[in-house]
C-alpha cells in the first residue's frame, strides 16, 4: 500500500464491507493515546473513531474499560503495537470475538508483527515509512488472515494500483535521510522541516491505494533491519537505577524477555516521575546532542483537528494522559554508541537529583 495509515485504512475497509452493517455510522475502537493518522485511516472510510483510556503507566488498551466502549456499530478494534512492543492481542481477540468484530493488529513500529507468529488478529498493518523499523522511505502493507482471502481480495482489488518509483529522487532522500540519521539522531532529525517527520498533526487521508515495489526492495528492508543491533536491552540495564526514582521503565519486560519485542525499534521508551522532570530531561539531554524527545506528546482529543471526528465529544482518559505526560523517548538506532549510552545515564541522573531538591 501507498502507507501505513493507507494500508490501515484499507483494514478498516474490511472491517467495515463484513460488518453489513447499513443505516449507522461503523464505529472503530482505539486507544486514546496514539498517533494521529489511526484518527485519518478510520475518518477516510466514513468510519467514526471511539477512544478508549490505557491501561496505568502503558501505552495499551485497558481491557476493563473497553468493554463498554462496543456498540451495535463497531467494527473493529485497533491494537497498537508501541516502539517494537505488541499489544495484548489474545486478550483483546476474545473480546472481539464476543462483538463479532474485527481486531486490527497495527504493527508499524513492530517488526516482525506478532501474526508472524500467531494467526490472532484478523488482519495486520506494516508501516515502511521513515522513522518505522523497515524504512523504504514510504509505503505500507496490509496482511489479512488466510480464512479472510476470498473475501478480501474481492474489496481489495477495487483499489487502484500504482508503481512505485525509485529513482533518483528517492535514493537521494534516502541517502540524505540515513546521513542525517547518523549524525544528528532522530531526535534533531525532527527539526529538519523538508522531511517532515513525527509531527504530531492531524492530516486527512485523501487517497489510498496499492502499489507494486521494485523486486527485492521489501526484502532488502527486512534484511537491514534485522541486522541492526538491539539497543534497547542495554538501555534497560543502564537505566535500571532510576526506578528507584520514581521512573518507570514500560517496555523492559518485553525487551529483556529474550524476545524480539522491541529489538528494530528506532526508540527507547520509559516513564519520568512527572511532567516537569520530562521537560527537564529532553532539554538536559539535547543540550547534550541527545536526540530525546516526548514522542506524541498529548492525547489524540488534545490534538487540533481531531476531537471534530470522534464519537465521544467528552471523555476522560486520565492513564492515556498521565502517558502522555511523562513518556520520554530515547534513540535506538544503530548509530547509538556506549558513549552515549553513558551520557544518557549520566544525565538523567542529574534530572532525577534536582527533581528532589
Ligand atoms: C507511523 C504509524 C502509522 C502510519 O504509518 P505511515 O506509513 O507513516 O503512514 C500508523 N500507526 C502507527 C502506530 C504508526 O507508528
Amino acid at each position: 500500500m501507498g502507507s501505513g495509515t493507507q494500508a490501515l485504512s484499507a483494514a478498516v475497509l474490511l472491517a467495515v464491507s463484513r460488518s453489513g452493517l447499513e443505516h449507522s455510522v461503523p464505529e472503530v475502537i482505539l486507544p486514546a493515546y496514539g498517533c494521529p493518522d489511526l484518527v485519518a485511516a478510520v475518518v477516510a472510510q466514513g468510519a467514526r473513531p471511539v477512544l478508549v483510556d490505557t491501561l496505568p503507566d502503558c501505552p495499551f488498551l485497558d481491557t476493563e474499560k473497553l468493554p463498554n466502549a462496543f456498540s451495535d456499530a463497531t467494527v473493529a478494534v485497533i491494537a497498537v503495537g508501541f516502539l517494537g512492543v505488541p499489544e495484548q492481542l489474545a486478550v483483546l481477540a476474545s473480546l472481539c470475538r464476543q462483538h463479532d468484530v474485527w481486531l486490527i493488529e497495527d504493527s508499524a513500529q513492530c517488526f516482525p508483527p506478532e501474526c508472524a507468529r500467531e494467526p490472532i488478529a484478523d488482519c495486520a498493518v506494516l508501516s515502511f515509512g521513515r522513522g518505522k523499523p523497515i524504512n523504504l522511505m514510504g509505503g505500507g502493507a496490509l496482511l489479512v488472515r488466510s480464512d479472510h482471502r476470498a473475501s478480501a481480495s474481492e474489496v481489495l482489488s477495487t483499489l487502484p494500483e500504482k508503481a512505485l518509483s525509485t529513482g533518483w529522487k528517492w535514493k537521494a532522500r534516502r541517502y540524505i535521510f540515513n546521513f542525517l540519521l547518523g549524525r544528528l539522531g532522530y531526535g534533531l532529525l525532527r527539526r529538519v522541516p523538508f522531511l517532515g517527520l513525527g509531527a504530531t498533526v492531524y492530516k486527512p487521508l485523501l487517497n489510498i491505494s496499492r502499489v507494486v515495489p521494485p523486486e527485492g526492495l521489501l526484502e532488502a528492508g527486512i534484511r537491514s533491519a534485522e541486522q541492526r543491533p538491539g539497543i534497547a536491552v542495554k538501555y534497560v540495564r543502564q537505566l535500571d537505577f532510576l526506578e528507584r526514582r520514581g521512573w518507570k521503565p514500560f517496555m523492559a519486560n518485553a525487551v529483556s524477555e529474550g524476545s524480539q519485542a522491541g529489538h528494530v525499534t528506532l526508540r527507547y521508551g520509559l516513564l519520568a516521575p512527572d511532567q516537569g522532570a520530562r521537560a527537564r530531561a529532553i532539554e538536559a539531554l539535547t543540550g547534550k546532542g541527545i536526540g530525546a524527545n516526548a514522542f506524541y506528546a498529548r492525547i489524540l482529543p488534545n490534538i487540533e483537528g481531531v476531537p471534530g471526528y470522534l464519537r465521544d465529544s467528552v471523555g476522560d482518559y486520565p492513564n492515556a494522559e498521565s502517558f502522555a505526560d511523562r513518556l520520554l523517548t530515547l534513540p535506538s538506532h544503530e548509530d547509538v554508541t556506549e558513549r552515549d549510552l553513558a551520557i544518557v545515564a549520566a544525565t538523567l541522573d542529574k534530572i532525577t537529583v534536582q527533581n528532589k531538591e
